[in-house]
């Protein structure tokens, strides 16, 4: 036995581990962790006031349209697809009225859920019955 060829194949082991961890790292950050996500719904809603359309968007498509368009630390409007302007954003609906609404659209001392037009939050009745 040749001893001599030892060292060669741990670093040639090291090199295939550290390989696996680099392509594991791209995948999930590429599409990986979005298939996760494929199929739920994200609620957009355009913040033109001539338009202020509602529209459904699939979780990972938006994820994927966010990364695109985003610059620096700002949220980007994504294109809305009645108006054409990248004024839609993230919302969610109001499960007791039905409003559509931005997180947080009720007030910075409110919970970012709680619904402009009712002030349900879901959030906080959970919280108050589990
Ligand atoms: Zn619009
Ligand atoms: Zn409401």
């Amino acid at each position: 036995m040749d001893d001599s060829k030892k060292p060669l194949m741990i670093g040639l082991i090291v090199v295939c581990f550290a390989l696996a961890g680099v392509i594991a790292y791209w995948t999930s950050r590429d599409s990986g962790d979005l298939s996760a996500v494929r199929g739920e719904i994200q609620l957009m809603k355009c913040r033109n006031k001539d338009c202020q359309h509602v529209f459904e968007m699939d979780m990972a498509d938006y994820i994927t349209e966010l990364r695109e368009h985003t610059t620096g630390l700002q949220v980007p409007g994504l294109p809305c697809p009645k108006c054409g302007k990248n004024s839609a954003y993230a919302a969610i609906k109001c499960p007791r009225c039905g409003v559509v609404f931005e997180p947080g659209a009720a007030g910075r001392d409110k919970l970012v859920d709680t619904c402009p037009e009712c002030g349900f939050s879901e959030r906080a009745s959970r919280r108050t019955n589990p």
